[in-house]
């Protein structure tokens, strides 16, 4: 018998106002030269979107992972979001 458990995991995610002058494309080839693992960062962390690899990441802090990529339409929700919570 096979049974199949999904888990759910909860991130708490900031925006950080850092935008960054090297596409996603660059940035992964550089971490692959060096022999870093890039897994992840080929998509938004929040909504999976694949990222093209000429596009210009925003950066979000994702507790307990460190610095991630999103999409402009996640990071300005995140950015709404973040301005309600904080007033
Ligand atoms: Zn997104």
């Amino acid at each position: 018998m096979k049974i199949t458990k999904t888990t759910v995991t909860e991130y708490e995610v900031e925006p950080l106002i850092m935008k960054w002058h090297i596409t996603v494309g660059q940035f992964i080839s550089t971490r692959k030269r060096l022999g870093i693992n890039s897994e992840g960062y080929e998509k938004c962390f929040i909504c999976d979107k694949q990222f093209k690899d000429d596009f210009y990441p925003s950066f979000i802090s994702v507790k307990g992972l460190g610095n991630m990529f999103a999409c402009n339409e996640c990071m300005k929700n995140l950015i709404q979001n973040s301005l309600i919570e904080h007033s």
